[in-house]
């Protein structure tokens, strides 16, 4: 099976393309909710966090306040790899474990951190969705309404754009509307559908 690993700034387009290549058929791991059910209450990671962040990072539900976590880490380098050497090495296993398991032509890894966590060689092929900076802005604003300054950090602390893509075999540009990221990806469909040598579609019926 080829593994696509799909990457890209936040609010470039991923959880869009991803759920557009679902639409074909092709399974998604998602490497975000790998590592939101890994530091829920009872799991290994829960605690491992609680004690290096201590109990304040707690909601009153006794779940990790994931804002209130990304607070801290945004204000310090340090705490953001002390966090990061707890879950990454846990999201990776898990990716590992769950992708030979699958069945089909090709896979969607879905990882927004791929190459600032190193994370590349999880994939045969790396997929890159980018956009400009202040579409990537007001699209995180609408959805999340956080602060336009707290994006750009957010946007700054990760690798740019344009590192990200020279490290892509392949680019969705999403600058525009929602069918010209469709037409990319059934492209692309087809091309990951050849390069894992499944059997082309036959042409449609009219
Ligand atoms: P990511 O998963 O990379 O953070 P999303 O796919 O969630 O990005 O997209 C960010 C936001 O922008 C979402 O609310 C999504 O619906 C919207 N969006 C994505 N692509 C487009 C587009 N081409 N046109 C309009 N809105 C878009």
């Amino acid at each position: 099976m080829l593994r696509v690993a799909l990457t890209g700034g936040i609010g470039s387009g991923k959880s869009t393309v991803a759920r557009m290549f679902a639409a074909h058929g092709a399974p998604v791991v998602d490497a975000d909710e790998i590592a939101h059910r890994l530091v829920q209450r009872g799991q290994p990671a829960y605690l491992e966090i609680v004690e290096a962040f201590g109990t304040e990072i707690l909601g009153a539900d006794g779940e990790i306040d994931r804002p209130r976590l990304s607070g801290r880490i945004f204000d310090s380098a340090d705490e953001r790899r002390r966090l990061e050497a707890i879950v990454h090495p846990r999201v990776r296993h898990e990716i590992v474990e769950r992708v030979p398991a699958l069945h089909a032509p090709y896979c969607i890894i879905v990882v927004p951190l791929l190459i600032e966590a190193g994370m590349q060689d999880l994939a045969d092929r790396i997929l890159v969705v980018d956009c400009n900076e202040q579409q990537q802005i007001e699209r995180v604003r609408k959805r999340s309404g956080l602060s336009e300054d707290r994006i750009r950090r957010i946007v700054a602390a990760q690798i740019s754009s344009s590192e990200r893509r020279s490290l892509a075999d392949d680019v969705i540009i999403n600058d525009a509307d929602l069918v010209q990221v469709q037409a990319q990806v059934d492209r692309l469909h087809e091309l990951y559908r050849a390069l894992s040598g499944a059997e082309p579609h036959p042409p449609a019926t009219r």
